[in-house]
């Protein structure tokens, strides 16, 4: 099952996709974890992306698309995956669209975890203390997150006019939080 996984920063995609990726034995594909290694090892795209990831802008589509049809190249993605970061604009999920038709390989399904914005910023805060990521500084938060309302909130009515979107409450433990999805899956 191909799976796009939606929602705003620190809604818990990176958690629950990773849930999701054990019980349905299928890889996680995230543009940000794919973009950090490339950051930490440097690499030229490493180095292209970094100044916009610090300042929580999108990095460019040019780079994220590559990254994308590379991954979606490899061999491990025969049996479905799970999209966590990835399309982030509507030009992102148009041309998602176009490479899987090419691929005869449409999205099967967009889960939206919704999460309000008052938790949204505590989980943050609570993240930056515990992990130190360099962009979950408040002004960098804040602007992630208007990233999210202006760029990628049209993503989900992207998936919603295809019939593709299920809405999923964020809130609440882990673990009924994936039992959520799975049963929106159906
Ligand atoms: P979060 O969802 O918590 O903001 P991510 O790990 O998904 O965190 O993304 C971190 C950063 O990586 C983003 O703020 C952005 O700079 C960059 N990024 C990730 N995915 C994309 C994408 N699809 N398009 C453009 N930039 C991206």
């Amino acid at each position: 099952m191909r799976i796009v996984l939606l929602g705003p920063p620190g809604s818990g995609k990176g958690t629950q996709a990773a849930l999701l990726k054990q019980r349905l034995q299928v890889p996680h594909i995230s543009t940000g974890d794919l973009l950090r290694a490339a950051v930490k090892a440097g690499s030229p795209l490493g180095l292209k992306a970094k100044a916009a990831m610090d300042a929580g802008e999108l990095v460019s589509d040019e780079l994220v698309l590559g990254l994308i049809e590379e991954r979606l190249g490899q061999p491990d993605i025969s049996g479905g995956y799970i999209l966590d970061g990835f399309p982030r604009n509507l030009v992102q999920a148009e041309a998602l669209d176009q490479l899987l038709s090419r691929l005869g390989q449409p999205v099967d399904r967009a889960l939206e975890l919704t999460v309000d914005e008052e938790q949204i910023v505590q989980r943050l805060a609570k993240r930056a203390a515990e992990e130190g990521r360099s962009d979950d500084t408040e002004a960098v938060v804040r602007n992630r997150l208007s990233v999210y309302h202006q760029q990628t909130a049209p993503v989900t009515g992207y998936y919603g006019e295809r019939g593709l979107l299920v809405e999923v409450n964020g809130i609440g433990d882990i673990e009924t939080i994936n039992q959520r999805l799975v049963d929106a899956l159906d």
